[in-house]
């Protein structure tokens, strides 16, 4: 843990100030639907929603470790899955935009392997994690968080569609034929599975990017999955849904709970578990960035409007723009944190 004791001093003092403000709405299992998700918080000025169109997109193979593998996208944030290979089964992570994105996941597994895919995780509500699962085998199990089935319980493929337009550049051609398809199995707090010779977990350490965000974690490997939670290196996190101090605390449950030596995000490359003590660190300097711009009486626009993330965080180049706006929301957030 790079993370020192001054800081953990800072942090707690920040978290008991805002929890104080904020009255300490820990949302558990918050149930949102994803329209309600994105009426969230008014985007602040230079923000571009991600850049999540599928078409061109294809997923590389890359082999981590003895059955271990990630699929990466070719572009800079267009989601990455992955699948595990055990003596018995594949487990798959993630199943992608559409039901052509899902078919490469399973048309990638196929290459490698024809053991049977037994299970599937969806690391959290959004369409471009879930709307693949359709063309799955009817055999394959779907897991994920019990917040994320409630959620996808009460929305369609139309009101994702339309939340998530603006990630598409308004191209709902990539939504055609999708059928939602809700995972069977909802799990609390972890789950796991042997697929035969190989463990792996999946945890809820509590809110993130949103309410629903699960990690998945092969123990023996020390990797993990990790969806919206923490993107990949070169990047700052995405407090969506507001609340930095729940997805400060939720960040300390998951680095007290698992050390991954490598992650696999949901979005951007692959980085090293380090990535969890830097988003730390970033969250806590935008909670104490909020607090004194209340207390100095600064507005939160004058706080947001030309915010930059600080060059400490080695912001991969392609990804600044998409990170300023995140920058930004994370300001807002926290400002409004402070301020309720
Ligand atoms: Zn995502």
């Amino acid at each position: 843990m790079r993370t020192g004791a001054r800081l953990l001093m800072k942090l707690t003092i920040l978290v008991l100030v805002a929890s104080l403000q904020v009255g300490m709405s820990c949302t558990a299992a918050e149930v949102l639907p994803n329209s309600t998700l994105a009426r969230s918080l008014v985007p602040p000025p230079g923000f571009v929603p991600p850049p999540l169109h599928p078409g061109g997109v294809e997923l590389e193979t890359r082999q981590l470790g003895k059955g271990i593998y990630a699929l990466m996208s070719n572009t800079p944030f267009t989601d990455n899955a992955g699948f595990i290979v055990g003596r018995d089964a594949v487990l798959v992570i993630d199943a992608h935009f559409n039901g052509a994105m899902g078919q490469q996941i399973v048309d990638a597994v196929r290459r490698i392997t024809d053991r049977p895919i037994k299970y599937l995780l969806n690391t959290n509500a959004f369409g471009d994690h879930v709307f693949g699962n359709y063309v799955f085998p009817h055999e394959t199990m779907i897991v994920a968080h019990q917040s994320t089935i409630d959620a996808l319980r009460i929305s369609s493929v139309e009101g994702m569609s339309r939340t998530m337009s603006r990630t598409v550049g308004g191209d709902l051609s990539v939504f055609a034929g999708v059928e939602l398809r809700l995972p069977e199995v909802g799990f609390d707090t972890y789950w796991h599975v042997d697929l035969g010779g190989r463990r792996v977990e999946m945890h809820w350490f509590g809110q993130g990017m949103s309410p629903h965000d699960s990690i998945v974690y092969v123990p023996e490997a020390k990797i993990a999955w990790t969806a919206n939670m923490v993107f990949g290196e070169g990047t700052i996190p995405w407090a969506r849904s507001g609340n930095i101090a729940a997805y400060l605390e939720t960040l300390q449950r998951f680095s007290a709970k698992i050390q991954p030596k490598i992650i696999v995000p949901g979005h951007g490359k692959i980085a090293t578990g380090g990535i969890i003590d830097t988003y730390q660190r970033y969250l806590v300097g935008v909670l104490e960035a909020g607090t004194l711009a209340v207390a100095g009486g600064l507005s939160g626009e004058a706080l947001v409007a030309d915010a930059e993330v600080s060059a400490d965080y080695s912001i991969s180049p392609p990804l600044r723009v998409l990170m300023t706006g995140f920058h930004r929301w994370n300001l807002q957030a926290a400002y409004r944190e402070v301020v309720r």
